[in-house]
């Protein structure tokens, strides 16, 4: 089989275990990626995920070469998800909903993804001959955004993620490594140009310059991977955006002519309605049993129940629905520091000249059986900004 129809093989066996976009690359990133990922490390943008700084994890990323022994090529893929169907400013106005990030809104990709690369590499086998291979799906230490452009999947727009001319970014990233020599496609041209909608539009401002992310102000870091107090200066930005944020992905135009709908994986990453505009009320009501019921199929379940609620608390804060007070007041003695200290934020945000003595009563009555730090922190914070408005 000449390089060509071996090429267009791969790509209709991809097309068949649902990976929309199939390209081919060595294993090596541009030495761009490489300077810009050592700068972000340098300067501490990952925030807490100090895991991403480590040396070994940082040098595997530079050279893809280290993550199997004789690799020869890579191949990127693509799995398209459904995009929101509503703008920023539609979320923005339902005050009484939540945002969630839209490949979120069906059920987990990750072991999808692998099982699917794995029943592909194992075709590869069939084709190629026995050889050795890697699957990946976004947990390993793999520049995926940087193989992709290389491969000519897509380029890396300014915020960070991959942009392809006709999908748009709605989709996710895999790859399998393997020691079988495939010839490797053109890499792809950028096409941002003058562009820095989502530089203006983020609404922390944590694309910093163009392409760097200060995850630390990012949404989805701070909804998803930071499992701490947020910083009270982030929390008003954030809006009602519950986990993670497809904010700069809205308003960047190459999204705007994405083709919608074709190729999206009916079974698995259609939005479930629960989670399209999630109702901030009911999520606020689950306890854990009913949180692992009804996330266990969903990458949610990652911020576990004090992540998701805290989010939820923060949201409400934001929302001026004053009718939110009665369900913030029950969870101010829940057993999660996390929830009980933005409960109390939300609270004294929230709020008005009805509920005020009630709420600094109860404010006052946690504060004297509060023992973690933190949130007794939150606690005076909140009573003295009551304090002030009445
Ligand atoms: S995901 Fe949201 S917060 Fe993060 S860079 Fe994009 S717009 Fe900004
Ligand atoms: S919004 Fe503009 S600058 Fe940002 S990724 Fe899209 S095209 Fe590039």
């Amino acid at each position: 089989m000449g390089a060509d129809e071996l090429k267009t093989v791969i790509r209709e066996r991809a097309q068949a275990f649902g990976f929309s976009l199939c390209h081919v690359t060595r294993p090596e990133v541009d030495q761009k990626h490489v300077d810009a990922l050592q700068q972000w490390s340098d300067e501490g943008l990952q925030g807490d995920m100090g895991w991403m700084a480590e040396a070994v994890r940082l040098e595997r990323r530079k050279n893809p070469a280290t993550m199997l022994d004789g690799v020869k090529s890579v191949i990127s893929v693509a799995m398209l998800y459904t995009p929101p169907d509503y703008s920023q400013a539609e979320a923005d106005s339902r005050k009484s909903s939540g945002v969630i990030t839209a490949y979120a809104h069906g059920d987990d990709y990750h072991e999808i993804m692998k099982k699917r690369l794995k029943g592909l590499a194992a075709e590869l086998d069939v084709m190629l001959g026995k050889h050795d291979q890697r699957v990946f799906v976004d947990t390993a230490p793999v520049l995926e955004h940087a193989l992709a452009e290389r491969a000519g999947l897509g380029w890396q727009g300014k915020h960070t993620l991959t942009i392809h001319k006709q999908h748009g970014s709605w989709f996710l990233l895999g790859e399998i490594f393997t020691t079988a020599e495939i010839e490797p496609d053109q890499r792809a041209d950028n096409h941002c140009g003058s562009c820095s909608a989502c530089i203006d539009l983020c609404p922390t401002q944590a694309i910093i310059a163009p392409y760097v992310v200060d995850a630390r102000r990012c949404i989805s870091y701070l909804t998803i991977e930071f499992d701490g107090f947020i910083p009270d200066a982030l929390r008003t930005l954030m809006g009602n955006r519950i986990y993670g944020c497809d904010d700069c992905q809205l308003v960047c135009p190459w999204n705007g002519h994405a083709a919608k709908g074709e190729g999206i994986d009916v079974d698995y990453l259609m939005p479930k309605g629960e989670n399209n505009l999630a109702d901030l009320a009911s999520l606020l009501l689950l306890d854990e049993e009913a949180f692992r019921i009804r996330f266990r199929r969903s990458p949610i379940k990652r911020t576990k129940r004090r992540g998701l609620l805290r989010n939820v608390c923060i949201a409400m804060g934001n929302s001026g629905v004053a009718a939110f007070v009665p369900g913030l007041l029950n969870v101010l003695n829940d057993q999660e520091s996390l929830i009980r200290g933005h409960a109390a934020w939300a609270l004294a945000r929230l709020c008005d000249q009805q509920s005020c003595e009630m709420v600094l009563s109860a404010l006052r009555l946690q504060l004297e059986k509060e023992s973690d730090p933190a949130v007794m922190q939150e606690l005076t914070s909140a009573i003295k900004d009551i304090k002030e408005l009445l």
